[in-house]
Formats: C-alpha cells, structure tokens, sequence
C-alpha cells in the first residue's frame, strides 16, 4: 500500500517534476503542478495568466490568492478523488494552511510530504542546463537565484510545518533518477 495524498517539497530543481510523472505512472492518480497550470494560463493569456506572468517571469511568487484558487479548481475535479500528488504546491504556509481548509470538504487529508534535498550548487547547474534545452522564460540566471531566495524565506518553513503534522518525509535528492524514485518509494509505503 502506497499513500495517495502527497505533496512533492523542494527547490526548484529537485526533481519534482520527474518524480511526480513517475508516481502518476506508478500510483494512477493525477500530478497537481501550479507552476504549469499556471504557464498554459500565461500561454492561454486568461486574467490569471496576465496576473501571473510578471511574477513568474522575475522568479518571484505568484501571490497566495492567484494560486490558492487555481489549486482549489483543480482538486475539486473527478480525477483527484483517489489521490493527487502536488507539485509545487504549496509553496508558502499561508498556502498550505489554506490547503488544510480546503482538504475537509473534499473528504481527504494529506498523508505525505515528500522533502526532497539537492545542494543549491546542484540545482543551480540543473537549471541552468534545463534553460539551454527546455528555453523557459525564467531559467535565466537571475530569475533562478531570485527563486532559490524565494523557496528559502517561504518555502522552506514548509519542511517544519509538516514536521508538526506528523507527515514529512526527507529524500536525498542526489543520484539518478531511479534511485530518488526508489527513495521516495520507500518512504510512501
Ligand atoms: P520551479 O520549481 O522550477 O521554480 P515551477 O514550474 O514549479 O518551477 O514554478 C514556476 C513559477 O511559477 C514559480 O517561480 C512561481 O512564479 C510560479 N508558481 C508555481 N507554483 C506556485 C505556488 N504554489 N505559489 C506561488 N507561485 C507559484
């Protein structure tokens, strides 16, 4: 038995993404990830998009507000009702204890946060890597020194927010990608 309600935790360039498509894979339940619904928003130039676009593009957070709605849209479809991973989400406390809020209503609570570690020279490379063959308009290297700034002061209190919960989980983020998956694994089930 594998837990169903998960949140993926870590700076940008852990991993995440990789790792929640292998879950999605694993587990059948649906990736949860604000950062690209937010960009199809950006894409699609909708008022979340427009709202959302100077932000992302700086490296900074999009505010609670914004994101807190299009996640709450998005649990609440027929899909999530076996189990979702989030995916960069939430990413400051003020979202998670929104998220709290919401979870009743929809008849779940969360029952793992995955923390995954990577050392920021690490990540730092990652990105920059990611920019020359993904060309995202925000891995540049000021935006990304901007984001690791943003996930110390406001993500990372995470970590010990779920601590207290009861629910976090540390995975050492170093290492191919079959070997972080078989960490986190380890620590769903
Ligand atoms: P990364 O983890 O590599 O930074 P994401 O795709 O998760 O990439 O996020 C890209 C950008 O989208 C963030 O820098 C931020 O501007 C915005 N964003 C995504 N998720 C959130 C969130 N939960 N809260 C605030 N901003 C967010």
């Amino acid at each position: 038995m594998s837990a169903t309600r998960l949140i993926l935790l870590g700076p940008p360039g852990a991993g995440k993404g990789t790792q929640a498509l292998r879950l999605v894979e694993a587990l059948g339940i649906p990736q949860i990830s604000t950062g690209d619904m937010l960009r199809s928003a950006v894409a699609a130039d909708t008022p979340v998009g427009r709202e959302a676009k100077g932000y992302m593009d700086a490296g900074k957070l999009v505010p609670d507000r914004v994101v807190v709605g299009v996640a709450q849209e998005r649990l609440a479809e027929p899909d999530a009702r076996t189990g979702f991973i989030l995916d960069g989400f939430p990413r400051t406390v003020g979202q998670a204890e929104a998220l709290d809020e919401m979870l009743p209503a929809l008849g779940c609570r969360l029952e793992r946060c995955i923390v995954l570690a990577v050392s920021e020279a690490v990540l730092i490379e990652r990105l920059l890597k990611r920019a020359q063959i993904e060309g995202r308009t925000d891995d540049n290297e000021a935006s990304i020194r901007t984001r690791m700034v943003e996930y110390r002061e406001k993500t990372a209190p995470l970590i010990d927010y779920y601590r207290g919960e009861g629910i976090a989980a540390e995975v050492d983020g170093l290492g191919s990608v079959e070997e972080v998956g078989d960490r986190i694994a380890a620590a769903l089930a």
